[in-house]
């Protein structure tokens, strides 16, 4: 089905009322809500699903302050940990790796709205103006489009053998490829690469960049914005050895913590898929540490007395047919359509 037709569908179910009979049929389960960055509209637009612009997300949460009951992360642990019932239509806003722009681009909207707000954050990479693999290497594909500078590696496994010239696809294809490598042979690629190119020149590498400790502490005081857990370097657990576990899931809990001043007990994995990006055995593991609850990316509502609590489903929201007006509010009523798999 092309995304016209979809479209089309989805304003005529809207239309009869077929959001709001779906948020009556599951009020008794939450909604958890994924976003990653928030760029200004009037800034150059970011062609990334995981970054949306600032309008679509401000009409986002007026939709949701609308037609949700919208939970702080500390009243939604409060619940979960006493076993307590969930307002009808409860849903829980969540960002991803702790980009920069949710400081300086969403963290207003959230202000003009009143509406609460939980980042996980990459630690490691909390104050050293890092940015994770995929950004990286979307500017180098970017960078390689526009000038024909070399990209080693990628040059001889992508573009030669794929024959992809358009951006989108080439970036989907490389990801793809990445993930299927070792983290230690992803970042030394990229580092190598990254030597060459001096990427700092790119009008999109400021809005990739992570947040410092004090955006940290600043949204942290407003009381509006909470922080959980994305491992210390974005590390996907699975490919983790057991001595490792306590450096990506353990450490980081306390640095935030201390960072906080306050215990941190929140968690979202990378990439996220259950049992294939983590299984039982860290689940068990984020409990030892303390950690009260653990959020995936498995696209579906959570029925709070059946889920388990270190593997929370999630509903991603991007910039692409998942901010269209009348696919947003069926595909966070129930209507988990294509799910994606983004980190
Ligand atoms: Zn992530």
């Amino acid at each position: 089905m092309n995304e016209g037709v979809k479209k089309i569908i989805a304003k005529s179910l809207c239309s009869l009322g077929g959001d709001a009979a779906l948020r009556t049929i599951n009020k008794h389960k939450v909604l958890v809500l994924t976003y990653h960055g928030v760029y200004r509209r009037s800034q150059a637009p970011i062609p990334l699903f995981t970054h949306l612009s600032d309008d679509l997300f401000r009409w986002q949460l007026q939709f949701l302050k609308d037609h949700y009951h919208i939970l702080s992360m500390t009243e939604f642990v409060a619940r979960l940990k006493a076993g307590a019932d969930f307002p009808e239509r409860s849903a829980l806003i969540t960002f991803d790796d702790g980009f920069r722009n949710n400081y300086d681009v969403a963290f207003p909207v959230l202000k003009e709205l009143g509406v609460p707000a939980t980042i996980f954050l990459t630690v490691d990479f909390i104050g050293k103006l890092k940015m994770l693999w995929f950004d990286k290497l979307f500017l180098l594909l970017k960078r390689y489009l526009r000038t024909g500078t070399s990209l080693g590696q990628i040059h001889h496994q992508l573009v030669e053998q794929k024959e992809v010239t358009n951006l989108h696809d080439l970036y989907e294809v490389a990801t793809a490829l990445y993930k299927t490598m070792s983290d230690a042979e992803k970042n030394e690629r990229l580092d190598a690469l990254t030597a060459e190119s001096d990427l700092s020149e790119d009008p999109l590498a400021a809005q990739f960049m992570l947040m410092s400790w004090e955006n940290v502490t600043e949204m942290f005081k407003s009381g509006l914005v909470d922080f959980g857990v994305h491992t210390a370097t974005h590390r996907i657990l699975r490919g983790l050895v057991a001595e490792e576990y306590s450096r990506e899931i353990d450490v980081p809990r306390k640095t935030l913590s201390k960072r906080l001043g306050r215990e941190v007990s929140t968690f979202s994995y990378p990439n996220g898929i259950p049992d294939r990006d983590f299984f039982t055995e860290h689940e068990d593991y984020l409990k030892r540490c303390g950690y009260s609850c653990a959020f995936s990316t498995r696209v579906a509502l959570n029925d709070m007395t059946t889920g388990g609590r270190y593997r929370l489903n999630r509903i991603a929201i991007g910039n692409d047919l998942t901010s269209d007006r009348h696919l947003f509010p069926l595909r966070i009523a129930g209507l988990a359509a294509a799910g994606r798999k983004e980190c």
